[in-house]
């Protein structure tokens, strides 16, 4: 059902200079409301010749960095200071981010598993497909902004996937570089199926992602690097005058190679033994799962495979077994 049009309309023409705050409005038929629609925010400023950015965020509806830094950025930015159209959607899960939750209490839709969805589809699916039919295309740069919810927690970072086309790889990095992280990761996905990423790289757009901190809340520190990261971005795409800013510590371009990822081979309480963004040696271990039920039982340690950064954390203390507990990058050789 890709190919059909989107039952989707906007309040706003994308085509008009200034800025325009507007919705989506997304048919939604239920119990408490037969004729009802979901108001989906959206924002475009548009000014002169340049280039378009489409900038999503709340695509995991317990993400915060990107969604409240972008709705900094489109209260202070000013039509005039803008070179191109930046098109903004501060909260793409607005189900999820309502219900304070990675995925849609409507229709139980992972949206970063959705695309490139489906015009008849549930909300979550219908969402998608817009964003893959109608923004993308207008888009030539797309930036979609996660970080790490409820159950993870990130070193803020920009993030960008292998790409098959060495010039498009070399001016995706520049603009991870641009952005100034701490970390700009090349990640290796561990299931790429349905993800906006996907959509926009097979679109043949440059495309940006981001893992900005997380355990569902922002920190004074994430917001300040997700903040100077967008204006060095727009800066970066000669969208808004200046040189990007540099960071205090310059950026690195990190991987995540085979054995990168640990992940809970039982259930049970994890106590993790190293903070985020120490590092770490092959064999050390990262922490614990304890048996609350099994007082006498001994507990599992889960050790590095690989020397590294801790990257990513797990948050919750309350593991399953098969839940991801850490994360670890390298260096890129130069
Ligand atoms: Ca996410």
């Amino acid at each position: 059902m890709t190919d059909e049009p989107s039952r989707i309309t906007a309040t706003i023409d994308y085509g008009a200079d200034g800025k325009q705050f507007g919705h989506l409005l997304v048919p939604h038929s239920r119990n408490e409301s037969a004729w009802g629609t979901l108001l989906l925010p959206i924002v475009c400023i548009k000014n002169g010749q340049g280039p378009t950015m489409l900038l999503t965020a709340g695509n995991h509806g317990d993400e915060y960095e990107g969604p409240v830094s972008v709705l900094k950025l489109v209260q202070r930015l000013r039509a005039e200071d803008l070179q191109g159209r930046l098109i903004v959607m501060p909260a793409l899960n607005l189900p999820a981010m309502r219900a304070n939750a990675r995925i849609s209490p409507i229709d139980n839709g992972n949206m970063n598993r959705s695309f490139p969805g489906h015009a008849r589809g549930t909300v979550t699916q219908r969402i998608a497909h817009y964003v893959w039919s109608v923004l993308m295309p207008l888009a030539d740069v797309v930036v979609d902004l996660h970080s790490g919810g409820h159950s993870l927690n990130f070193v803020p970072s920009a993030v960008m996937h292998e790409l098959p086309d060495a010039d498009r790889m070399a001016r995706t990095q520049a603009a991870l570089e641009a952005f100034g992280a701490p970390v700009s990761l090349i990640l290796e996905e561990l299931d790429a199926v349905g993800m906006l990423d996907t959509a926009a790289e097979d679109m043949g757009k440059l495309f940006i992602s981001t893992e900005l901190g997380g355990g569902a809340m922002v920190t004074p520190e994430t917001i300040a690097v997700t903040d100077r990261g967008l204006d060095n971005l727009l800066k970066h795409f000669e969208m808004v005058s200046g040189a990007p800013t540099p960071p205090e510590r310059p950026t690195r371009m990190m991987t995540t190679p085979d054995n990168a990822f640990s992940m809970s081979m039982a259930d049970g309480l994890y106590e993790p033994l190293v903070e985020l963004g120490e590092e770490v040696r092959a064999g050390q271990p990262l922490g614990r799962v304890h048996f609350v039920e099994e007082p006498d039982r001994t507990p599992v340690e889960v050790a590095a495979r690989i020397d590294g950064l801790l990257y990513c954390r797990r948050v919750q203390g309350y593991t399953r077994r098969g839940d991801t507990l850490a994360v670890l990058t390298q260096d890129l050789p130069n």
